[in-house]
């Protein structure tokens, strides 16, 4: 591992921002410092966030916000998101093992870098670890990689579970850029990989996530998040679906509908969604909207079978969601 600078972070550090430029941010370290030891990332400097307090998780009355260094067991775990939230409940204890949620920070979550074996493996050319060097997956082995939105850049997938569900319950994250709070929407968070797969995301070097906001709505009574995988514990998702429902009569008043594992991002679109409100909560429309959904899906050999693999798993989830167990 390359040597490095490593300074703990105190709330009066982040008044002067400029310090915080050429700095990367380390939280739980669950990832960042495995891509460390790879060689996959070797920062000069590494600012330890831990003792920022950004550990809570707060009830307001528009919602629940969710500190960024609050762990991921102890968000899962918090009575407000078993109760409210279940789908991010259910997202985020699907994801590694119980010692990793335990250490695993909220905002380390989000960020959290792809699974590419070509992206770890530093012999191997990787746009996103060396701009402009090839990537070995579009013409490699691909079991893992995206079939939407990818580029002739890049073809790797967004791999957090706890994500999939923030898509759909449209979160919200506060960051701290430059001494002033920005709210983004959390479907601009994450970006697709054009021609600039090295950037996963749409943050500024230096910003810092300070919390996750949830809105009221929760649906609580109607979701599911299916996660399709090779073992059952500790491997990331295959395809993942995050489904939420409203339901009145038989007819759908809202929906939300996110995957997991098939893209550079956690895929949702909302005109999709749009489509079907008002329509007859059926397997029928369920298999319409998940053809919409995935338009335009494209394999790239082993990778194949994720086409029908999520078309059937989003008629699931939205079945499971609509008659929970
Ligand atoms: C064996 C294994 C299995 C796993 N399985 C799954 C799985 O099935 N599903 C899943 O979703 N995840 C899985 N994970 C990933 C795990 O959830 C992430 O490693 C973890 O959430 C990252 O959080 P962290 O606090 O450790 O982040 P770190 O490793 O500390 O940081 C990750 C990145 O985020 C940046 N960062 C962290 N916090 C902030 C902040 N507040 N503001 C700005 N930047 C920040 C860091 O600079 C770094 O770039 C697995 C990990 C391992 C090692
Ligand atoms: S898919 Fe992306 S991360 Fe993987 S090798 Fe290609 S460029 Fe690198």
């Amino acid at each position: 591992m390359k040597p490095f600078e490593y300074t703990r972070l105190s709330t009066d550090d982040l008044s002067s921002d400029t310090a915080l430029y050429d700095t990367t941010f380390l939280a739980g370290g669950t990832n960042l410092v495995d891509l460390m030891k790879y060689g996959v990332e070797k920062p000069d400097a590494i600012a330890d966030i831990g003792q920022l307090p950004y550990d809570q998780i707060e009830e307001f009355a528009d919602g629940l916000r969710l500190g960024a260094l609050a762990t991921n067991a102890d968000t899962a775990y918090h009575p407000a998101v078993k109760n409210k939230y279940p789908v991010l409940n259910k997202a985020i204890l699907s994801a590694a093992s119980s010692q990793l949620r335990n250490r695993a920070t909220n905002g380390g979550n989000l960020l959290q870098r792809t699974r590419c074996y070509y992206f770890y493996d530093t012999a191997m050319p990787c746009n996103k670890r060396e701009p402009g060097s090839g990537c070995a997956a579009i013409k490699g082995f691909n079991r893992i990689h995206a079939i939407l939105g990818t580029s002739a850049s890049c073809i790797a997938t967004h791999p957090s579970d706890m994500c999939v569900a923030l898509a759909a319950l449209e979160a919200k994250v506060h960051i701290l850029r430059k001494g002033a709070t920005l709210v983004m929407p959390f479907d601009q968070i994450h970006r697709l990989p054009g021609e600039h797969p090295e950037k996963d995301h749409n943050l500024e070097p230096g910003d810092l996530i300070t919390h996750i906001e949830l809105p009221n709505e929760g649906f609580s009574q109607n979701f599911e998040y299916l996660k399709i995988r090779d073992r059952e514990s500790y491997a990331f998702a295959l395809v993942s679906v995050a489904a939420c429902l409203k339901v009145s009569a038989g007819k759908i008043e809202d929906v939300r509908v996110a995957l997991g594992g098939v893209a550079h991002k956690p895929w949702k679109l909302k005109e999709v969604e749009h489509e079907f409100i008002g329509k007859e909560a059926s397997t029928e429309n369920f298999k319409s909207l998940a053809e919409k959904l995935i338009k335009g899906a494209q394999g790239f050999g082993t990778n194949n079978f994720k086409i029908p693999l999520v078309k059937r798993a989003i008629v699931r989830a939205l079945n499971n969601a609509l008659n929970p167990s």
